[in-house]
């Protein structure tokens, strides 16, 4: 036991000695106020620690010996509460009054001889000193407890749990003071003796860990924040109007997820695409520091006494960056922030990515339905020309002409109706684009309709049977009659269009229900199932050898479908290959 309490106050020294130098490197590599003044705190107070041997053995230099001891505990207090305010700033005024105070205080237990045994009775001026010391330096440390607990509420998990750790810490700190006082002044019994010696190097390491949070205890901190990582991740495959806002929104969950004070996305033309928690010109300044050193992960940024982190965003158009900014609460970044970084980092560049394909995508879309409506409103003017003489030709208006010119004329004006039908669904596809195809609906008979689609078609029936069956009586829907017609119209053409001559081709009107239904029936080359989910897409033709010199735009059906959908109604179709097609189109009717 005797052996075991003689070596513990050497461990205790080591212990000190180690955390000090630990510090001091610390600070050395990185160069900032916040850590010279921790490196500054634990080196006096493990001098001091080194020092308590010898205070208690009064020789020559006793005195001289009993002040340095003051001078170091009471710099101790002020480093603490200086390393307090690099956090949170305590103004000007107070630091003057706290460094004024300090030195106040060191005078008065210089001028009071403070024995150097603790063990001896003191005098009143030596008590009134002792208690000055001590009350000052207990404020310096307690002070930031309350503060630092106080202002992590409300924060973000990462940050709120570093600045509960700097608040243990500062606990811890005073721990070891009335600990190593309690050792030397009140505890006689050696067990207990042992008991507070084991306590003081416990605290220790804890001291460190609260300073100096490592990788697991990062780790921790970050937990809460996966959740809401997930959900991050979640937001970035959700649409996004724009890049900017794109790149707003994680910039959120990333400066929450390691803690950070602000950041910023730099695209791969070099501009900032977003930032938070810094203004618009430290955003520049960051971004021109981070461009000219693109390598460096971390570099110190001298006007906010911070460090920064640049992780590369791998945009399609090329390298970009996110960097991310130190805060005063921000732990320090480690290996284990670079790559939970860098993995949200590859997700941003895929949704960053995907807001610009699908921007193009849209510029394209609108370009190609610009197109059709210019395309179509320039072709049918000549059309209807074409089409109106062509007219006047055959009826002999124009005078007569010889035979076999006479001959060729119907087949001319059924391609000039093709043309007309085709002219006719590009302008509907690209009205129905643009928002712009509205319906005139009306009461109307489906019945008279159907058979009015069918007699415009007749001249280009050619060699198709056509019968149409429907009920006696009428069948009523609020419907607009044109785009009525143009889809039965549709139907018919594809259902001559894809059968072969002669074969004959059915028209039924059906009453069921709430609805009706027009069924056009052939018995044509028919559609394969897995070619039947492209009918009804835009420019969808199926590429087949028998069909490849029939005429047409993919548009048909297309435009169809919506029309009947406009009308709440539907296509669908029942096919199978070589035996012929079904096509239903439904609307609902009113009594
Ligand atoms: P288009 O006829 O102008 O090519 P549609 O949108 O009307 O465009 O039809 C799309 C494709 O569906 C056609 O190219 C054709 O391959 C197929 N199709 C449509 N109707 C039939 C049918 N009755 N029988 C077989 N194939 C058809």
């Amino acid at each position: 036991m005797a052996v075991v309490l003689a070596v513990m106050p050497l461990a205790i020294e080591v212990a000190f000695v180690l955390l000090t130098v630990a510090m001091l490197a610390d600070w050395l590599s990185h160069r900032e106020h916040r850590r010279a003044y921790l490196a500054l705190a634990f080196g006096s107070l493990t001098l001091l620690v080194l020092l308590a041997p010898s205070l208690s053995q009064s020789g020559p230099y006793g005195p001289l010996v009993t002040d340095f001891g003051i001078v170091l505990f009471l710099v101790s207090g002020w480093a603490l509460l200086m390393f307090r305010d690099s956090f949170i700033s305590l103004g000007v005024n107070i630091r003057r009054f706290a460094a004024i105070a300090l030195v106040l205080i060191a005078v008065l237990g210089f001028a009071a001889q403070l024995p150097a045994d603790t063990q001896e009775p003191h005098a009143p001026l030596q008590t009134i000193a002792l208690a000055a010391i001590l009350t000052a330096w207990v404020l310096c440390v307690t002070e930031p407890i309350v503060t630092l607990w106080l202002a992590s509420r409300g924060r973000p998990a990462v940050q709120a749990a570093r600045m509960r750790a700097l608040s243990l810490g500062y606990t811890g700190l005073v721990a070891v003071i009335i600990v190593g006082t309690l050792g030397g002044v009140v505890v006689q019994n050696p067990a207990v003796q042992l008991v507070l010696d084991l306590v003081t190097l416990a605290i220790v390491p804890m001291l460190f860990f609260s300073f100096y949070p490592p990788t697991w205890l990062r780790r921790l901190w970050s937990q809460p924040e996966e959740e809401e990582l997930r959900q991050g991740l979640h937001s970035l495959l959700a649409f996004s109007p724009d890049r900017a806002t794109q790149a707003d929104s994680a910039l959120e969950w990333a400066t929450r997820l390691v803690g950070a004070a602000g950041a910023l996305i730099i695209d791969s033309d070099q501009s900032i695409l977003a930032y938070s928690g810094v203004d618009e010109a430290e955003a520049n300044a960051i971004a021109h520091r981070a461009m000219a050193s693109p390598e460096a992960l971390t570099m110190p940024l001298p006007p906010r006494s911070t460090t920064t982190l640049v992780i590369p965003l791998d945009l399609q158009p090329g390298h970009g960056s996110m960097v991310m900014v130190a805060g005063p609460f921000t732990p320090m970044f480690g290996d284990d922030e670079v790559i939970r970084l860098r993995q949200y980092a590859s997700s941003i560049a895929a949704a960053l990515d995907r807001v610009t394909l699908t921007a193009r995508i849209h510029a394209l879309e609108k370009a190609k339905t610009e197109f059709m409506n210019i395309a179509s409103h320039e072709l049918r003017g000549p059309m209807t020309v074409i089409k109106g003489y062509l007219t006047m030709l055959e009826g002999g208006s124009l005078g007569n002409m010889p035979a076999k010119a006479q001959a060729v004329l119907p087949l001319m004006i059924v391609k000039a109706d093709e043309v007309n039908s085709m002219v006719e669904q590009m302008l509907e596809a690209a009205r129905l684009e643009e928002g712009h195809l509205t319906l005139h609906r009306e009461r109307g008979d489906i019945i008279e309709l159907t058979e009015l689609a069918i007699d415009s078609f007749r001249p280009m029936l050619s060699d198709h049977p056509l019968d149409l069956e429907a009920p006696p009586e009428a069948v009523h829907a609020e419907i607009d009659g044109e785009r009525f017609q143009i889809v039965v119209r549709n139907l018919v053409s594809n259902a001559i269009k894809y059968s072969p001559e002669n074969t004959p081709i059915k028209v039924l009107v059906e009453k069921n229900g709430g609805t009706a239904k027009v069924k056009v029936v052939d018995q044509g080359i028919g559609i394969a199932p897995k070619d039947q989910e492209k009918l009804f897409t835009q420019f969808g033709r199926i590429q087949r050898e028998a069909t490849m010199h029939v005429a047409g735009t993919g548009l048909g059906l297309w435009l169809s479908r919506e029309i009947a959908r406009l009308h709440d109604g539907d296509i669908t179709v029942d096919s199978a290959e070589g035996e012929g097609s079904t096509f239903t189109f439904e609307v609902p009717i009113v009594s």
